[in-house]
């Protein structure tokens, strides 16, 4: 099996088996963020324990297999973070799909050779930003 056929295969696999997926339709719209050139959409949750780090992170969604497979990705990768150290991944995450930042960590790899498709980085870095908009909301709340 090629490497790449390998990182096809946990994308896919991400996307048929979702992880962390949870029924959000009770948020309200707003919530949610919407990739409109590929017609994804992606609302995320935090669920943080009394130390601040993350007990959970569940997204809900509609859209292609890059979109949700990075959604599910990230609920797996996030966990255990606090948030200074969530916003900092998302950041380098966003950049790093940018073709800014360093190589992706090992967990994230497969979503690496989207990068040679600009319109699907979009696909891969909706669920993340909506996770930077999330966050940002709410510490402004605080
Ligand atoms: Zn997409």
């Amino acid at each position: 099996m090629q490497f790449d056929d390998l990182y096809q295969e946990i994308i896919l696999d991400h996307y048929r088996n979702p992880r962390n997926r949870k029924d959000l339709s009770s948020l309200p719209p707003e919530r949610i963020l919407d990739n409109p050139t590929c017609g994804d959409s992606v609302c995320v949750d935090f669920d943080f324990d009394d130390s601040g780090r993350l007990r959970r992170v569940v997204f809900d969604g509609d859209g292609c297999a890059i979109s949700m497979a990075s959604a599910s990705m990230m609920t797996e990768y996030l966990r255990g973070l606090t948030k200074p150290e969530i916003l900092k991944a998302v950041s380098s995450f966003i950049a790093c799909m940018r073709g800014e930042g360093q190589d992706l960590p090992d967990d994230l790899a497969p979503l690496a050779g989207i990068r040679q498709f600009p319109m699907r980085v979009k696909c891969a870095t909706l669920a993340w930003h909506a996770a930077r908009q999330q966050l940002g909301k709410e510490n402004s709340g605080e």
